[in-house]
């Protein structure tokens, strides 16, 4: 690594690179001011102080971290107090279980993954967050945002840890446990920087006032 490199202040935030939309990642990261760098092996994860488990298919994933052995490390990197997004399959394999077809998921965030629910005949759609529900102010921070669903699971049977961010019709779409964080739909695809920038918040708390001054109750 080169001394400039060593000189970028960024926080480094990692990209499971196995399969799925790792470059878009890459890009969204960049556009909240984060380093991104790709994780295919667990000294990878040396030092990042986030990670995006990216949207793909889920069964290819988790057979890449099978053969990887990445299943203890990553769960070991969250129960440190790193912050992870996982986005599609990505939540999926955050879940702690997934149904419809069930892959090995790593027990982070207590949910259960549909897979496939939103259909399979319509496999795309895009729609905006509904207004928060009076209970859900956090919620209030991501109304409008355009999420896109790409053979999409839902975010089902969620634990009492787990707090909801967004929702589109009714039904939970973007959650998080803690540091960390499920969604259901692709952040990465359209130009919204809120989940990007809620991820970063958790690497960096004192930016969240300034990227996301909705979120925080008293802040901007
Ligand atoms: N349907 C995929 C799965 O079950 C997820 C699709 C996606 O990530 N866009 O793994």
């Amino acid at each position: 690594m080169s001394g400039a490199m060593e000189r970028d202040p960024r926080p480094r935030v990692g990209v499971l690179a196995i399969q799925g939309d790792v470059e878009a990642h890459a890009r969204a990261l960049e556009g909240v001011g984060a380093r991104p760098e790709t994780v295919l092996r667990e000294k990878d994860l040396d030092g990042l102080a986030g990670l995006v488990l990216p949207g793909g298919e889920s069964t290819t994933i988790a057979m890449g971290l099978e053969r990887l052995r990445l299943y203890e490390p990553l769960r070991a990197f969250a129960e440190a107090g790193n912050a992870v997004l996982g986005t599609c399959a990505g939540a999926i394999l955050l879940a702690r279980s997934a149904s419809n077809h069930p892959v090995r998921t790593l027990g982070l965030i207590d949910l259960e993954a549909r897979r496939n629910a939103y259909g399979t005949q319509v496999d795309s759609f895009s729609a905006f967050a509904d207004p928060p529900e009076p209970e859900e102010a956090a919620a209030g921070a991501f109304e409008g945002m355009r999420c896109v669903f790409i053979r999409a699971p839902r975010l089902a049977d969620l634990g009492a840890a787990v707090e909801v961010l967004a929702r589109v019709d009714g039904a939970p779409v973007l959650v998080r446990q803690g540091r960390v964080i499920a969604c259901s739909f692709h952040p990465e695809l359209g130009d919204d920087p809120r989940v990007h920038a809620l991820l970063l918040a958790e690497v960096l708390p004192e930016v969240l006032p300034k990227v996301l001054p909705e979120a925080v109750p008293g802040a901007g």
